[in-house]
């Protein structure tokens, strides 16, 4: 926890005093060994970013002073279209890439991805809210990211998917294409990413007919979860 994140419940005076309990009480005594006087990063959830100063330690409560003076970094103006990875990858993949800066992903079906796994309970929004929390205060950023699940591709690709890419560049990640992924995109890029068995030929035809260009990252097939950092550093 590189930035301990404060929710509005948490605010005991409006912008200058929080009481945190529960998990993140146990994590600013046990790892950051708070005393009192001590200063710690902290965030408004959605808001500002600054620091907070133990004022009050008691049993199973901390009470810190809290200045918030500084913006969250600027978002990583990327959009990711995934194919639903197994719903531990899920959690992981969205903890790294809210860390990244991500603000938008949209979680995709695909002829490859085991039907169970939109059953999954850690599709639950307390989970995802959970992972989502757990990579902004990796990061240090407090804006959660948006994310939305397409239970049919086609119509995702034919309705939504032109109005989301607009204005960026689209691209397909797919270890055959031809064209090799580009490097250090300035503007806005939009990312699809396959599954574990990687997308199937039409589906990739149905991006393609959206705007998107194929592109590979070379030879080695990386998971998904390997794949997704891979990608966000080449391009961004
Ligand atoms: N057997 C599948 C592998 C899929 S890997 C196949 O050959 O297509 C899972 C996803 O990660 C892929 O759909 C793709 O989006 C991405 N990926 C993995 N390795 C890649 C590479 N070398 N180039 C581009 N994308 C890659």
């Amino acid at each position: 926890m590189n930035l301990i994140l404060l929710e509005d419940d948490d605010f005991v005076e409006r912008e200058r005093r929080v009481v945190l309990r529960g998990r993140r009480f146990r994590h600013v005594v046990e790892v950051h060994r708070a005393a009192i006087g001590r200063e710690l990063n902290v965030g408004h959830l959605g808001g500002r970013m600054g620091h907070g100063t133990v004022s009050r330690l008691a049993g199973n409560e901390i009470e810190m002073e809290v200045a918030l003076y500084r913006d969250p970094p600027p978002a990583l103006p990327i959009t990711l279209v995934v194919a639903l990875p197994r719903p531990k990858v899920l959690a992981r993949l969205l903890s790294a890439v809210t860390a990244m800066g991500v603000k938008r992903i949209a979680f995709v079906n695909s002829w490859r991805v085991e039907k169970s796994y939109w059953k999954s309970p850690r599709l639950a929004p307390e989970r995802l809210r959970d992972a989502l929390l757990l990579g902004l205060e990796q990061g240090c950023d407090t804006v959660v990211p948006d994310i939305s699940f397409e239970r049919f591709l086609k119509p995702f690709c034919d309705e939504r998917l032109p109005a989301i890419a607009r204005g960026t560049l689209p691209i397909v990640a797919h270890p055959e294409a031809r064209r090799a992924c580009p490097r250090g995109i300035n503007g806005p890029v939009t990312i699809a990413i396959g599954p574990e068995g990687g997308f199937i030929a039409e589906e990739i035809a149905l991006f393609e007919a959206a705007g998107f260009e194929p592109v590979t990252l070379g030879e080695r097939i990386l998971t998904v979860e390997a794949a997704v950092p891979a990608l966000l550093g080449r391009i961004s």
